[in-house]
């Protein structure tokens, strides 16, 4: 039974398995760790369709021979800068929905502690998949109204999701003609951590009422984290915010996260999106994606793009600019451990990472320091000096 890939570890939380339960047997929830994942609350038939949809018990599938890498980015710049990283994905599903296709993206619920898989109903909705949420969305019920439509979709989620959808499609259970997005995936962390991080910002700013990961209004590389509450904003460079250090540093990741068959070129989509991070944009402030189109639906969606800015890149981009693995900090656990029992992420980041904090906080004063022109000189003289 498919809850031997749950109790090994294996799962990654896409749902598949509940959408594919013809005996609607199979119900997605939150797990004593924080992560999404598949319980029986009903009759189970033994049917054996949760096992064949499973991506777990079916990784990978041979890898495109002829994807193709382009850097990209939206020729409307407010949609640029609205969204995470190019607004590629943005452009895309207003086009599909104009041309009579429907969208289902990923939208904070009312009180932002969770995260949906959705439809838009109208064209402003797409604006709600806008931006990044760095926690797991819930993909089973929209997937499930879905079922029987022969519509044209257009879906996007994280690789193992859109992994979890080609084989619901491949066998049988969804029937629409589905154009699917993932994008470079850094893992997804436990709600046991967002739901103590959304108390401290509640602590600070009141209820909340909007929350942008990638505000990146000033800087595309030096993105913020901005939060509007009932008693004022919140405002933090990503890496100093406590949620995203966390996150950066790997801590509190789902298992599979750790493992994941699906980083650099090894997909389940038509198109891949990601930031095109390295040398080569690093004086652009705006944001650029990076996009591999993995098959000619993939191709023909990106190349047909009216609103998409492209330009033809090498495919070792894609391994220059990404990671291709994640190391599991060693002491993840008791880290874990220690937030479970106390719930505060505050005294967490005190009790554990006081070091690392400070440490990081001295690194980019000294570097803003050192920019300043009064430092220009000296800091040239002693480059000099101490190379000799
Ligand atoms: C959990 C997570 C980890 C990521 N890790 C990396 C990484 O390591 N490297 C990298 O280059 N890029 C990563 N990205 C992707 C990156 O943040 C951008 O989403 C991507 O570059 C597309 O940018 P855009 O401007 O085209 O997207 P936008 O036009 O802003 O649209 C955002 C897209 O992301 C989707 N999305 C947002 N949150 C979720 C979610 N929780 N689950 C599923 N889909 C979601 C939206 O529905 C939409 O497609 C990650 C995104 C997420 C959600
Ligand atoms: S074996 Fe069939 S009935 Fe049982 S949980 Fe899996 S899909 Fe549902
Ligand atoms: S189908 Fe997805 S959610 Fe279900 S067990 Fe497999 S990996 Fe987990
Ligand atoms: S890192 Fe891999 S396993 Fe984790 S959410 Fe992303 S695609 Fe799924």
């Amino acid at each position: 039974m498919i809850l031997r890939v749950v109790e090994d570890k294996k799962c990654f939380g896409c749902g598949a398995c509940v959408v594919a339960c013809p005996s609607n047997s199979l119900e997605m929830g939150i797990d004593e760790w924080g992560f999404l994942s598949p319980r029986l609350v009903g009759q189970c038939t033994q049917c054996e369709l949760c096992e064949k949809v499973c991506p777990a018990l079916y990784p990978s599938r041979e890898d495109a021979k002829s994807y193709q890498v382009f850097a990209a980015f939206s020729l409307t710049p407010a949609l640029r800068l609205w969204c995470s990283s190019g607004g590629v994905f943005t452009s895309l599903a207003l086009e599909f929905m104009t041309q009579g296709g429907r969208v289902i993206g990923v939208a904070f619920g009312e009180d932002f502690r969770r995260v949906h898989h959705v439809m838009a109903e109208k064209i402003q909705d797409i604006f709600r998949f806008s931006g990044s949420k760095y926690i797991q969305s819930d993909p089973t019920s929209v997937l499930r109204s879905v079922q029987g439509l022969s519509e044209k979709f257009l879906f996007v989620g994280t690789p193992c999701q859109v992994a979890g959808v080609r084989r619901l499609i491949e066998c049988g259970v969804l029937r629409g003609d589905f154009t699917l997005i993932d994008f470079f995936c850094h893992g997804v962390p436990s709600y046991v951590l967002w739901d103590s991080y959304l108390n401290l910002l509640q602590k600070r700013v009141g209820r909340i009422l909007h929350i942008e990961q990638r505000f990146k209004i000033t800087d595309w590389h030096r993105f913020q984290c901005r939060v509007f509450g009932s008693r004022g904003v919140y405002c933090r460079g990503f890496e100093e915010d406590p949620f995203g250090f966390l996150y950066l540093q790997n801590y509190l990741l789902r298992e599979s996260c750790y493992t994941c068959p699906y980083r650099g070129y090894h997909s389940f989509a038509d198109l891949r999106l990601g930031d095109f991070w390295g040398e080569l944009f690093s004086h652009d402030r705006l944001g650029t994606s990076l996009v591999v189109a993995f098959t000619s639906r993939g191709r023909d969606c990106i190349i047909g793009s009216k609103d998409v800015f492209l330009q033809s890149m090498p495919r070792e981009t894609v391994l220059t600019s990404q990671a291709v693995a994640i190391q599991k900090p060693a002491d993840t656990e008791k880290v874990f451990a220690l937030l479970r029992r106390q719930g505060d992420i505050g005294q967490l980041l005190k009790q554990c990472f006081l070091y690392k904090v400070w440490r990081g906080k001295l690194k980019k004063i000294a570097l803003r320091m050192l920019r300043k022109p009064m430092f220009r000189m000296p800091y040239k003289v002693l480059k000099k000096l101490l190379r000799g």
